[in-house]
């Protein structure tokens, strides 16, 4: 996979906005995907789709992972069903992906589910929850404990399909420029923080800014935000906030394993033989894979590199920082689910997974950290 600098991802020129391929999407009436119907003939017909992202073009990782998927797809289905991807702001802006494709602007999207919290409360547990699971308990919850019916229940109002396909693993806490030696510290800050977590920011007295990925460097840098969180060492590295924050603060409370999303026009997807359709479902399952082995294995690497070549400070959250943050969180859920009934719905579901996961993971995973020691 290419490593691009943040100068490139950051200042392609957007839009060459030509309309590529048309969009069979449009009239007739399938029968829904969980009916695991769909012309079964292979016609040989070729589907061109348009796919828009929540990236900026070609953005390492997250928008190549974009791009592999629609090649991946182009590949197995040898040329059947061609998707041309679109960076944010190319073809609609980042944050309008979801409608784009609800409307049938384009037929797939790129994303994650949090960012559509504005329009579809509960799909925030299907991206990340502070203190909630990481991610191989979000894949077992997703694809083994009935999450996934849930996704597709919230997405299926909006006429979108999800697919998980990636995840950031643990994230990292954030990029400051002072110290947090206290809750009081966050009283007044002004954080880019997207989701529940961004909640529990405003609980404490701070101010929660969600921005696309192309604006934080900048909004940091002239002092729009005090601080942002992104991803992990390897994501944070190339954005380059080491340049313009003193501290990275451990561990990403609010993003414990955050799911990376596909979302597809339901006609559009109820409308392809069931080949290819099977063809979008392998494709995401490749990319949930390859995007969290890729990100395990580079992490270290760069920390290492943010240590040892730039000088980052890496702190850890006072542990009762920590502990407000996980109380307001808690806060932040109840209300949540309180006033937002399918949000109720689902956070029953994954409360419940997370609690028979964690009883196995005192005796398993955290076990065996412990035993492995230092
Ligand atoms: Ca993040």
């Amino acid at each position: 996979m290419k490593t691009c600098s943040r100068r490139d991802f950051l200042t392609q020129t957007a839009l060459p906005a030509a309309v590529v391929g048309g969009s069979i999407a449009a009239g007739g009436c399938a029968p829904r995907p969980s009916q695991g119907n769909g012309p079964a003939v292979h016609t040989g017909k070729t589907y061109r789709w348009k796919m828009v992202t929540t990236w900026p073009p070609h953005f390492p990782v997250m928008g190549e992972g974009a791009d592999n998927l629609a090649k991946w797809i182009k590949d197995m289905s040898a040329g059947r069903l061609e998707i041309q991807v679109y960076g944010g702001g190319e073809l609609v802006p980042a944050l309008q992906a979801f409608e784009a494709v609800s409307q049938g602007t384009a037929e797939m999207g790129h994303g994650a589910s949090y960012y559509w919290a504005g329009k579809a409360p509960a799909a925030q547990f299907f991206a990340a929850v502070p203190f909630g699971m990481n991610a191989q308990q979000m894949n077992a919850w997703l694809y083994a404990g009935g999450g996934m019916q849930l996704w597709q229940e919230v997405y299926a109002a909006f006429d979108l399909v999800p697919f998980p396909i990636g995840n950031s693993g643990v994230q990292m806490g954030g990029w400051f420029n002072k110290e947090i030696r206290s809750i009081n510290d966050i009283k007044g800050l002004k954080m880019r923080i997207p989701g529940l977590g961004g909640k529990v920011i405003a609980q404490a007295g701070g101010s929660a800014v969600l921005s696309a990925g192309g604006e934080i460097y900048t909004n940091l840098e002239r002092g729009v935000i005090d601080a942002t969180e992104w991803v992990g060492p390897y994501h944070d590295f190339l954005m380059g906030f080491h340049k313009i924050a003193k501290y990275y603060y451990y561990p990403g409370w609010h993003e414990p394993g955050t799911v990376l999303e596909m979302f597809v026009n339901k006609r559009a997807f109820e409308q392809l033989p069931l080949d290819l359709q099977e063809i979008v479902r392998a494709a995401a399952y490749r990319s949930n894979l390859s995007l969290l082995s890729e990100l395990e294995s580079k992490n270290y690497q760069y920390l290492n590199t943010l240590i040892d070549e730039h000088g980052v400070k890496v702190v850890a959250f006072p542990k009762d920082v920590l502990d407000t943050f996980r109380k307001y969180a808690k806060d932040v859920i109840s209300d949540l689910t309180a006033s937002d009934a399918l949000s109720k719905k689902v956070y029953q579901s994954f409360d419940r997974f997370r609690k028979q996961v964690d009883g196995w993971a005192e005796i398993s995973e955290k076990a065996y950290y412990r035993s492995v020691g230092e």
